[in-house]
């Protein structure tokens, strides 16, 4: 009997990545066979994204791309998922009759269900909930025959949605309001997840920071912050790295911060976005932080791991920023020094605040700001890395090639390592490096002499 085959195209953050791995597996335990093809196979998922508009213009291009290769082959079945499909819905079942499924946020657990039930739909959109919980979900890490394709690595979802409404932001009327899993579900999947062989688990959420405080995450409601489920989880044998993302400034408690200098297997990174250094530009951002508050967040961070990596978000050209405002955001670059960030020219999203606001900047204004800023954060991270140099640093491998191996630091550097004595080794154990070179994106080096 020949099995539906599938193809998931993602695109954007780390929960999507996740949700695309959740939907594989519910789609396997059913008989269907991933395929690598996307014109050839039975039914094609694209996982989107509506955080920028080039990501959503790529889906809009694929679909239409798509519209032609359902007329050849009627069968094949077109679903929708991701942010695009929560918060285009309607609209996007209008202007594509060929998508057979627009998946929300929150139904991803039920896809099989909702395409068996297309054959009498015809054709089905989901939508978000008011009474939405995260199901139990126990990941299955399939065999593999070749240690050297052994995933090592996992993202851990441990909550969804977002109840800070920054006003440019999509996540809260795409993901819904924010909602904590139980601790004992995110520890039983982190146990499988070790169990199963994996050495570095990231906790995901769109603000790890403020995890249990809107819905009860124990049996007898008592609260659980975040750092305690850190604690707990890096009490699992086996797991040699722990990470998490993303955390919004002003839910990041002294606890939190403590925990970089507590658990061992803490990786000492942080991305802690700011998005702004004016306090004029926070506020129309509805950041619900100073500049002050950031600065002292990162004092925090520092005082408890002085060898702390930080990276941040930043937008330029917000509604009504001034230069003034900019060189505010210049002034926060030199004060932290960021080991990298992503920065972005700002643009409107359907259905924020702020595509509202009528003080724009201008395009021409933005990209100077964006290269400005680009330009300062490159040299300042050439400057991260090269102070590496003479550094014995701890790697996780990653890949294994002829031309010698590459892993990744705690604090988030990629080094590349080619040395002739490297000892027989997989992607999820970890070396010793010493670091001789320092590129602007990356680190090299070779073994320490005995
Ligand atoms: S904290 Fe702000 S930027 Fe982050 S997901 Fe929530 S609303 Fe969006």
């Amino acid at each position: 009997m020949s099995h539906p085959s599938f193809f998931i195209k993602t695109f954007g953050c780390q929960m999507n990545s996740r949700d695309s791995e959740i939907m594989a597996q519910t789609l396997s335990e059913k008989g269907y066979v991933e395929s690598m093809d996307m014109e050839t196979s039975d039914l094609v998922i694209l996982n989107t994204c509506s955080i920028r508009a080039k990501a959503e213009q790529k889906v809009m291009s694929l679909l239409g791309m798509l519209r032609n290769v359902r007329k050849r082959r009627p069968s094949m079945r077109i679903c929708v998922a991701g942010c695009v499909a929560e918060q285009e819905g309607a609209r996007l079942m209008e202007r594509m009759p060929h998508v057979d499924l627009v998946l929300g946020t929150q139904n991803i657990y039920q896809l099989t269900t909702l395409l068996d039930n297309l054959d009498q739909a015809g054709r089905i959109a989901t939508g978000l909930s008011p009474d939405y919980e995260i199901p139990a979900y126990i990941p299955v890490i399939p065999t593999f025959s070749d240690e050297q394709d052994r995933p090592f690595r996992k993202f851990l979802t441990i909550m969804q949605g977002c109840n800070n409404f920054c006003s440019y932001c999509v996540v809260p009327h795409t993901r819904g309001r924010e909602i904590s899993r139980k601790v004992k579900d995110i520890v039983a999947e982190a146990q499988a997840l070790v169990d199963a062989g994996i050495k570095e688990i990231t906790l995901l959420g769109q603000n790890v920071n403020s995890f249990g405080q809107t819905n009860s995450v124990t049996e007898d409601g008592s609260p659980y912050p975040f750092s305690l489920l850190l604690r707990e989880i890096s009490q699992l044998n086996g797991l040699k790295r722990l990470r998490f993302t993303t955390s919004n400034p002003k839910d990041l408690s002294d606890d939190l911060m403590r925990c970089f200098s507590e658990i061992d297997i803490l990786c000492h990174h942080f991305h802690l976005p700011v998005q702004s250094g004016s306090n004029a530009v926070l506020k129309q951002m509805n950041r619900k932080y100073t500049r002050e508050l950031y600065l002292d967040r990162v004092a925090g961070l520092r005082s408890y791991c002085s060898d702390i990596s930080l990276s941040t978000d930043m937008i330029v050209g917000f509604p009504g920023e001034t230069d003034e405002d900019f060189e505010q955001t210049m002034d926060l670059l030199e004060t932290v020094r960021f080991h990298g960030s992503f920065s972005f020219k700002y643009s409107d999203r359907p259905g924020t605040r702020s595509s509202a606001f009528d003080n724009k900047v201008e395009e021409d204004l933005k990209t100077r700001r964006l290269q400005r800023f680009q330009k300062r954060q490159d040299e300042i991270s050439l400057e991260h890395n090269q102070s590496f140099i003479d550094q014995t640093v701890e790697i996780m491998i990653e890949k294994i090639s002829d031309e010698g191996l590459a892993g990744r630091t705690g604090s988030n550097h990629i080094v590349h390592v080619n040395d002739s004595n490297l000892p027989p080794c997989h992607p999820g154990d970890l070396l010793q490096v010493k670091i001789d070179h320092g590129g602007p994106h990356s680190l090299r080096g070779k073994l320490p002499a005995e």
